[in-house]
């Protein structure tokens, strides 16, 4: 089972929202799309549920184009939270449900599961007005995979959480990820994304700038990170040649390196200078990877 977006572009008039995305999801993988404000990533989500066409290219779920037929198998949360105000947590997740083909009873033993496990069971009967923002924010999510999607769509999942709550729902993500769902989420925030992706698509102005499994990204990438703490003054690496940047910590420094020879040659540099009490080599950051591939082309 898979998701695939082929050569899609959307275009709003004369503008070019996105721009020839190609993307392929295979059965229970985590897949982040990234970008700045306004790189297209809401744009893409709602033309693969259907909620806006593409201008061009094809956009498959199992070899089949997405209808209407097939809402009861995908899961949404979408930016702009929805429920209503007036509504009970239960009787709007109810009305969902049904929307979607369930049973009543059902319904409710996946909502008491997933109140239970986000830590409120007593939410059941309470009206959504009454809910803080995050804690609406629960519930939306609850709402998106009440039905057990295949595939579930999250846009900016874990804004407005508090760092409790986004390790439940990273935790959730991952249990729906290994019961076989398909998940697409965007984000700002690369920690999320490094602890959770498997592949990713940094997208910028709705083209794509980076592409791939993270593994494969941080080795291409080619810099690292390497963190040296000694008893001396270690401002002299930085006119080592092959060091690209030089940031100084609360205890020692971090150096970013062209490449892993480099690291080497520091050494050298420093043997016999004094005491060593730190010398580390880092894979790049996602932060470090996005800032350098989105931000030296960033207006
Ligand atoms: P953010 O991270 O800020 O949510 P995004 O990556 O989700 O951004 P989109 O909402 O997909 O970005 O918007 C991409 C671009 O398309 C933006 O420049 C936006 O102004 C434009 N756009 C989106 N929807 C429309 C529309 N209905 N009509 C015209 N332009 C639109």
């Amino acid at each position: 089972m898979a998701l695939e977006l082929k050569s899609v572009t959307k275009k709003f008039g004369d503008f070019t929202a996105v721009d020839h995305l190609n993307i392929t999801i295979t059965e229970q993988q985590i897949f982040g799309l990234l970008g700045g404000n306004g790189a297209g990533k809401t744009t893409t989500f709602r033309m693969i549920l259907g909620l806006i066409d593409q201008t061009d290219g094809e956009i498959l779920w199992n070899d089949e184009k997405i209808s209407y037929s097939k809402s009861h198998v995908i899961g949404y949360l979408p930016e702009e939270r929805g429920l209503y105000p007036k509504l009970k947590v239960k009787d709007q997740l109810v009305y969902l449900g049904r929307l979607r083909g369930m049973k009543k009873n059902d319904v409710i033993k996946e909502m008491k599961y997933w109140l239970e496990r986000f830590k409120v069971p007593e939410y059941a009967n309470k009206k959504i007005e009454e809910l803080s923002k995050g804690n609406q924010q629960k519930i939306q999510f609850i709402a998106s995979v009440i039905h057990r999607p295949q595939l579930l769509i999250l846009d900016e999942p874990f804004s407005g959480l508090d760092p409790i709550n986004v390790e439940i729902l990273k935790e959730a993500v991952i249990d729906l990820k290994e019961r076989g769902t398909t998940i697409l989420f965007s984000s700002h925030r690369m920690e999320h994304v490094e602890e959770l992706c498997e592949q990713l698509c940094i997208l910028q102005k709705g083209k794509t700038v980076l592409y791939g499994s993270l593994a494969e990204i941080k080795r291409s990438f080619g810099k690292k990170n390497l963190n040296v703490n000694g008893e001396f003054d270690l401002t002299f690496l930085k006119d080592i040649n092959g060091v690209t940047r030089f940031q100084r910590l609360a205890e020692g420094v971090r150096l970013q390196i062209a490449e892993e020879a480099v690291a080497q040659e520091i050494f050298k540099h420093i043997q016999g200078k004094g005491f060593v009490r730190k010398f580390e080599i880092e894979e790049p950051s996602l932060n470090d990877i996005f800032i350098e591939k989105v931000g030296t082309s960033y207006e």
